[in-house]
């Protein structure tokens, strides 16, 4: 089967994503430097500033994997049209729609769930 996929268009909507992504990364830490030059003097307000600054950890944290995703999706664009929207576990092509959905996905539906069940058994052991 002939694969259908436009390079330009999924460059340009990882490149907007990026952009994205660097914006609330920036916007996080800044919230970050601000509480943290807060004073605290009360145990409450301290709860509160500390929970939503882990909060901002926790989103700059995911972002930051998301931003690496990208990168390496980016990387592969750049390198080679055979590369990008191959699942890398088992080399098939990702479907169309799950790129549209998720440009820099690098597992195909079925190795995605594979990961996510292994990724599950662990937590709960
Ligand atoms: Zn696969």
């Amino acid at each position: 089967m002939e694969k259908e996929i436009d390079l330009d268009y999924f460059r340009s909507l990882l490149e907007s994503r990026k952009d994205e992504i660097e914006r609330n990364l920036s916007a996080i830490s800044s919230d970050i430097e601000e509480l943290q030059g807060l004073e605290v003097n009360d145990e409450g307000d301290f709860a509160s500033i500390s929970s939503s600054r882990y909060t901002d950890t926790m989103l700059a944290t995911h972002q930051l994997n998301e931003l690496k995703e990208i990168e390496h999706a980016l990387q592969k664009v750049a390198k080679s049209s055979d590369l990008f929207g191959i699942c890398e576990m088992c080399q098939d092509d990702i479907a169309k729609e799950r790129l549209v959905a998720k440009p820099f996905a690098i597992y195909c539906k079925s190795c995605r769930e594979l990961v996510e069940q292994r990724g599950k058994d662990k937590k709960t052991k």
